[in-house]
C-alpha cells in the first residue's frame, strides 16, 4: 500500500511544508526524475516546464503572460537561465497547443538555446507567424507531431493525445520512461461532442493508466467551478443566431485562437448573405493560419478591409474583432470611444461580448461597455445571454473525471495560481490519489519509480519585454518608481575642487507643476547649496551629488508630502 504523502513547495517567503511520512533524500540522486517547473505554477500563464531524466532535459510549452501593471512592458516570459545553464542537455520543446501562454516565449528561447520544437500543426502555424518577426541565422525547427505518434527523445518516448481545448489541434502528451509513466493533460475540457469531432482521447488514456501511472499533471483553471465546462455547440448555435438576427450593424468581440466561433460566424455571414471585416492583428493571424491549414468553413462570405466598412449597408455588415478585454490598443476600444479610423458605430448597432473577463481586466471592460452604450449601441454579454461563452478548460467535474480514469500515483496541478494548484491537489486526495504535490515555478520535485521528494531548486522569474527586447530589472524598477513618484534632475557646476561656480539647477518630470512651483524649486536649489557649501574642500562627485539629492529629496517630502526619484549630475570645470 503506498504511503499517503503530501508536498507543498510555494516558493515565496511561505515556509516549506513536506509531510512527514515523505523520504528525506540528500542532494540530487543519479537516476532521478526531475520536474523542474519555470512559470505556470503559482500563476496564471507563462506555461513552461522541463523534464530532467539522465542526459535529457525535454521543455514542456513555453508561453507569454501580461503586465497588469508594468508601464511599457509588451509580455513577460519565465527566466530560462535554468535551460541555459544546462542548454547541452536540453533536445527539444514539446508543445501541447498554440496558445500564446503556451508559445509565446518560444522566439526569446529559441534565440538562446537551438533546439527542434515539437508541436501540432496548428500550434506550429502559429509559431512560425512569431518566429517570422525576428531574425533568424538560421530558422528554428519545427517539427509537426500527431496524435498517438511515438517520438524518442533521449530518455523519454512521448505521445501527444487529442484533447478538447478552445483551439484547434490541442494535445495532451504521454511520456514513458524508465522511471514510469507521465501523463500531462495540455489544457484541455471533456467534451463528448466537440465542434472538430475529435473528443478528447479517454479511450488512450485508459489503455495508459491500464499500465499504471507514475505522475498525472493537469490543468488546474477551473478547480473553482462546480460542474461542467459545457459544449462550444451551444456558443456556436447562438452566435449564429445574433448573426441571422442583426438588421444593423453587428460586432462580435472574442479570442482569435477561437477558431469554432470564428468559423460559426462565417458560416451564418455566408448564409445570411452579410459580409465580414475582421479586425484586430491576432484575429487576422488566426484566419491566416486556419485558412493555410484548411480549417476555415466553406463557403466563405466575402470578406471586407476597414476602408470598406462605414460604406457598407448597416445590415450587411458584420465585424469580427479581437479585443475582448478591453485592450486599449485594439480595435473594439477604438469603436467604443468612436476613434476608429475607418468606422464609427451607431444607435442601434450590437456590440456582443463572445469571452470571459479575465480577471484584472474587469474595469476596463466596463469602461469599454459604457462608451458602447452612451453612443446607443447595445452591447449583450455573458450575463444578458450565458450561451455567448463556455469555458474551454476542465471544470471539477471533468477534472474529476481525469483523475479517476488515470488513478496516477503522484498528483501535480498545474496551470493555476497558487490557490487553485492547493485546490485541486486536495481533489485528487480526496479521490484516494496516494501522493500529492503542490509546487511553484522553480521548486524541483524528484521522483523515482516509488518516491517523491523535493530537490534543490531552480532559478525562475519573470523576464519583461518591450519592443522585442529584454528589461532589465533595475530599469523597470526605476521605471515603475518614477510613474509613482516622477523624477528630478538635479545640475551642479562646480570648479576642479568641487567648490559650486553657480547655484544648482533643478529640473522635474512628473512631481510638480514647475511653472506654479517656482518657490519650491527654488527652496530646492537653495537647500541643495545650503549642504554643498558646507562640505569640505576638495570633494568627490560622489559626495557632492549625495548631498544635493539627499538635501532634495528632504524638501520635495517635506512640501509635497512624497520623495521622487533625485538624480544629480555633478559638472566640473574651472573655466
Ligand atoms: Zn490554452
Ligand atoms: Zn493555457
Amino acid at each position: 500500500m503506498p504511503r499517503k504523502a503530501e508536498i507543498f513547495a510555494p516558493t515565496r517567503d511561505a515556509p516549506l511544508l513536506t509531510h512527514a511520512t515523505l523520504h528525506c533524500k540528500s542532494l540530487r540522486m543519479t537516476g532521478a526524475l526531475r520536474i523542474v517547473p519555470l512559470g505556470g505554477l503559482g500563476e496564471v500563464g507563462m506555461n513552461c516546464m522541463a523534464l530532467e531524466l539522465d542526459d535529457t532535459i525535454v521543455v514542456i510549452d513555453c508561453g507569454v503572460t501580461f503586465p497588469d501593471r508594468e508601464p511599457g512592458v509588451d509580455l513577460i516570459h519565465p527566466d530560462f537561465a535554468y535551460l541555459l545553464e544546462n542548454r547541452a542537455r536540453v533536445k527539444a520543446v514539446v508543445l501541447t497547443h498554440g496558445h500564446e501562454d503556451h508559445i509565446g516565449a518560444l522566439p526569446y528561447l529559441l534565440r538562446d538555446v537551438d533546439v527542434p520544437v515539437y508541436g501540432p500543426d496548428y500550434a506550429l502555424g502559429l509559431v512560425r507567424e512569431r518566429l517570422s518577426e525576428f531574425d533568424w541565422d538560421r530558422p528554428p525547427e519545427l517539427i509537426a507531431i500527431q496524435p498517438r505518434q511515438v517520438l524518442t527523445l533521449g530518455a523519454f518516448s512521448v505521445e501527444p493525445f487529442r484533447v478538447t481545448h478552445s483551439i484547434p489541434d490541442s494535445t495532451g502528451l504521454v511520456f514513458r520512461t524508465r522511471v514510469g509513466t507521465l501523463v500531462h493533460s495540455g489544457d484541455f475540457k471533456i467534451d463528448p461532442n466537440p465542434i472538430d469531432g475529435q473528443p478528447c482521447d479517454l479511450p488512450f488514456l485508459d489503455e495508459v493508466a491500464r499500465q499504471g501511472v507514475r505522475v498525472l499533471f493537469s490543468d488546474s483553471t477551473n478547480v473553482d467551478v462546480e460542474g461542467s465546462s459545457g459544449s462550444e455547440r451551444s456558443v456556436v448555435a447562438t452566435l449564429a443566431d445574433y448573426v441571422r438576427e442583426a438588421n444593423a450593424r453587428l460586432v462580435v468581440s472574442l479570442f482569435g485562437s477561437n477558431i469554432f466561433r470564428l468559423n460559426a460566424l462565417l458560416r451564418a455571414a455566408a448564409e445570411a448573405g452579410k459580409v465580414v471585416l475582421p479586425l484586430g492583428r491576432s484575429l487576422q493571424t488566426h484566419l491566416r493560419v486556419a485558412e493555410r491549414q484548411g480549417l476555415l468553413s466553406r463557403p466563405m462570405p466575402p470578406l471586407i478591409s476597414a476602408e470598406n466598412a462605414q460604406t457598407t449597408p448597416r445590415d450587411r455588415l458584420l465585424v469580427i474583432a479581437s479585443g475582448s478585454q478591453a485592450e486599449p490598443q485594439a480595435a473594439l476600444a477604438r469603436l467604443a470611444t468612436g476613434t476608429h479610423n475607418q468606422l464609427r458605430l451607431e444607435s442601434g448597432d450590437t456590440v456582443v461580448l463572445s469571452s470571459r473577463v479575465i480577471p484584472g481586466r474587469e474595469r476596463a471592460i466596463h469602461a469599454l461597455i459604457d462608451n458602447l452604450e452612451r453612443t446607443g449601441v447595445r452591447v449583450v454579454q455573458r450575463f444578458d445571454d450565458p450561451k455567448l461563452h463556455v469555458s474551454g478548460h476542465a471544470c471539477r467535474d471533468e477534472q474529476r473525471m481525469l483523475i479517476e480514469l488515470i488513478r496516477p500515483q503522484t498528483f501535480v496541478p498545474v496551470h493555476g495560481t497558487y490557490h487553485h494548484l492547493k485546490r485541486h491537489a486536495a481533489l485528487a486526495r480526496d479521490l484516494g490519489v496516494p501522493e500529492t504535490c503542490v509546487i511553484e515555478n522553480g521548486a524541483v520535485l524528484e521522483l523515482d519509480a516509488d518516491t517523491a521528494w523535493l530537490g534543490p531548486s531552480a532559478q525562475a522569474g519573470r523576464v519583461h519585454i518591450q519592443a522585442g527586447l529584454e528589461l532589465p530589472p533595475v530599469v523597470l524598477r526605476d521605471r515603475m518608481l518614477m510613474a509613482e513618484v516622477g523624477m528630478v534632475l538635479i545640475t551642479l557646476a562646480v570648479d576642479s575642487r568641487g567648490a559650486l561656480r553657480a547655484p544648482p539647477r533643478v529640473l522635474t518630470r512628473g512631481v510638480v507643476w514647475e511653472d506654479a512651483e517656482r518657490d519650491l524649486l527654488g527652496d530646492v536649489c537653495g537647500e541643495a547649496e545650503l549642504a554643498i557649501t558646507k562640505l569640505p574642500l576638495p570633494c568627490d562627485d560622489e559626495m557632492l551629488r549625495d548631498v544635493a539629492c539627499r538635501a532634495a529629496r528632504r524638501v520635495f517630502r517635506e512640501e509635497v508630502g512624497f520623495r521622487p526619484l533625485t538624480h544629480c549630475v555633478v559638472l566640473r570645470s574651472d573655466e
